[in-house]
């Protein structure tokens, strides 16, 4: 699959529930309101769906919510697509979690071919992660980050920069990967969704988060490139590699090689920009995928450039009306 821009289209992700969990506060509202279920894709469907894209070319596919292991019956999906990765068609299948269900699925994703997933964590102490989260428990989550590790999983923590939040504890929370022999991402917040609150509060641009570090960490730029819009550095220190994601302050866009998929069949070419293709329909409008594959190629060749994200003070409505719930980062 390429695009209009001559980028290659090889990463599918894909949101396998809008439910979840926790409601971190950069993420959802308390008061949520969820898809009906009748509009969820069966994991049959979604199975199909992730067949079409790995026969069309896609190599590596993240699992994303919500929360994907809160789904019911997630682990037959995550055997289904771990056949691709038997057959070659597939390299690499792999997951971001909040980490509240690892203690019991961690060792089933790694006998379905799962070797990395990445964990959401923002803060090291419980009642601020309490905070952030409303509904999750700290505990949880570090006994699960402690099944991964010990089923073999490699684990990178994924951190929200957030201004007067964790703002002075990211230096630890960078010791803390070290010792633990994680990598971790530091992520700027994006303006997605109504959260019932002002962005502009919690944003905090990576540039000044790196110049604080930099006060106690040896950052080397490192030429790693993930085929994401993470920019790595190895803190020379710990041995690990540590990347930032800047969405605000930086643009990403020409190396993108992937598209999202939702729980409900929606096709977005680009995680900044509102224009989606409804893949549900062809999909159910026969048994064979020759609807459904011409479906995905138009949707392709309409994959925008680029983002638009700006947070401005005072701006009323985000840049994206939907959650990062709908389509997991
Ligand atoms: N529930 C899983 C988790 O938290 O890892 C997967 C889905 S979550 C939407 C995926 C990632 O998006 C998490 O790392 C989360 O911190 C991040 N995220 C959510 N809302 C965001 C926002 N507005 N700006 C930046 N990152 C966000
Ligand atoms: Fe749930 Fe992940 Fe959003 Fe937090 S970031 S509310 S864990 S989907």
């Amino acid at each position: 699959m390429i695009d209009p821009f001559g980028r290659s289209i090889s990463y599918l992700r894909v949101s396998v529930t809008d439910r979840c969990d926790f409601r971190c506060q950069y993420c959802m509202s308390e008061d949520m309101s969820f898809l009906p279920k009748q509009d969820v894709l069966s994991l049959e469907e979604l199975e199909r769906l992730c067949a079409a894209f790995i026969r069309k070319g896609v190599k590596k596919l993240r699992l994303t919510g919500g929360e994907p292991l809160v789904r019911r019956g997630i682990m037959s999906l995550v055997k289904a697509l771990g056949h691709h990765l038997k057959t070659g068609d597939l390299h690499e299948l792999t997951l971001t979690t909040n980490g509240s269900q690892l203690a019991r699925y961690a060792e089933q994703l790694v006998e379905n071919g799962i070797k990395r997933i990445n964990v959401s964590l923002d803060t090291l102490n419980g009642e601020k992660f309490a905070q952030i989260t409303r509904w999750g428990k700290l505990d949880k989550v570090m006994i699960g980050i402690r099944a991964a590790k010990a089923a073999g999983l490699n684990i990178k923590i994924n951190t929200v920069a957030l201004r007067d939040f964790n703002e002075s504890e990211l230096d630890r929370m960078v010791e803390w990967c070290g010792e633990e022999g994680m990598d971790m991402t530091i992520i700027e917040t994006m303006p997605m969704g109504d959260i019932g609150g002002e962005r502009a509060d919690q944003y905090l641009p990576l540039s000044t988060v790196r110049e604080n570090l930099e006060k106690n960490w040896q950052l080397k730029d490192s030429p790693f490139r993930s085929g994401g819009p993470a920019r790595y550095v190895e803190v020379l220190e710990t041995g690990r590699k540590l990347g930032f994601i800047t969405p605000m302050t930086h643009n990403f866009c020409e190396s993108c090689n992937r598209v999202r998929l939702t729980c409900t069949g929606t096709l977005y070419m680009c995680l900044g920009q509102d224009d989606a293709t409804d893949l549900r329909l062809p999909l159910r409008a026969s048994e064979g995928d020759e609807i459904l594959e011409r479906a995905i190629d138009e949707a392709i060749g309409r994959k925008p450039k680029g983002h638009d994200f700006v947070i401005d003070r005072g701006q009323s409505s985000p840049a994206v009306s939907r959650h990062m719930s709908v389509t997991g980062g």
